[in-house]
């Protein structure tokens, strides 16, 4: 290593020293106990659903009678440009992780408020491809969870579904088809111990296909299990 190298780097050692983080939000430095957002972005423009509070939300509309589930919700509204849409373009896009992690512990904190978590025993983040995680280098979705069970307490399951193919369109197939496709969108790891109740957990909830795909299998796989969903964003 030269002087100017070991400067360089000494420098770019002191430098996170010097340049505290700013907000995600509006860009202003961030107070030591802030992380991600500053307060006012956190409280005022992210745009919070509260359907936590609601059992017939806008969420579980999405799934009722497609699939069985307990308990359905979503921490905010996803609209393009806003400020959930950049949180989640900087998580998936820009290696940002450490925003996966914050915006799963907002929503265990929603999530706490109320009995929303009562009997579920395994968080489960749907995954990814894995040629898409390799590609990406991580599961977003598997952030997500962690932060939640930095809140809850709840273990992460991530090994017990796993991807094996992207949920295809399917609005030239039948109805058996459909069900039969997407059922095989998903493996479960069936030597596993099964949970009785768990938690999917994803980014965005638009059609809901991926997360009706996952449940459909966790309920071939497992009758009796009981599943509940939970989305960072909900897109309209
Ligand atoms: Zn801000």
């Amino acid at each position: 290593m030269t002087l100017s190298d070991n400067i360089k780097s000494l420098g770019e050692g002191l430098s996170h020293l010097f340049y505290p983080s700013l907000c995600e939000g509006c860009n202003k430095t961030l107070l030591p106990e802030e992380e991600i957002l500053c307060l006012n972005c956190n409280v005022y423009n992210l745009p919070r659903t509260a359907y936590h509070h609601i059992p017939e939300n806008e969420t579980a509309m999405r799934f009722t009678g497609r699939i069985r589930f307990e308990r359905a919700t979503s921490l905010a509204y996803f609209t393009p440009d806003g400020l959930l849409q950049h949180l989640l373009h900087e998580l998936k896009y820009n290696n940002k992780k450490a925003i996966g992690i914050y915006l799963g512990k907002q929503l265990a904190y929603d999530l706490a408020q109320v009995n929303f978590t009562e009997g579920i025993d395994a968080i489960i983040p749907i995954p990814l491809h894995p040629k898409k995680e390799a590609e990406r280098g991580y599961n977003q979705s598997l952030l997500i969870a962690e932060g939640m069970t930095d809140v809850l307490g709840i273990p992460v399951r991530e090994r017990l579904l796993t991807r094996r193919r992207h949920t295809e369109s399917q609005t030239k197939k039948t109805r058996a088809e459909r069900l039969e496709n997407m059922q095989e969108a998903f493996a479960v790891n069936e030597g596993a111990n099964m949970p009785k109740h768990v938690l999917l957990v994803d980014d965005v909830l638009t059609t809901g296909a991926t997360l009706e795909s996952a449940a459909l299998a966790l309920s071939k796989a497992a009758p009796s299990i009981k599943i509940s969903i939970a989305t960072i964003g909900i897109a309209g």
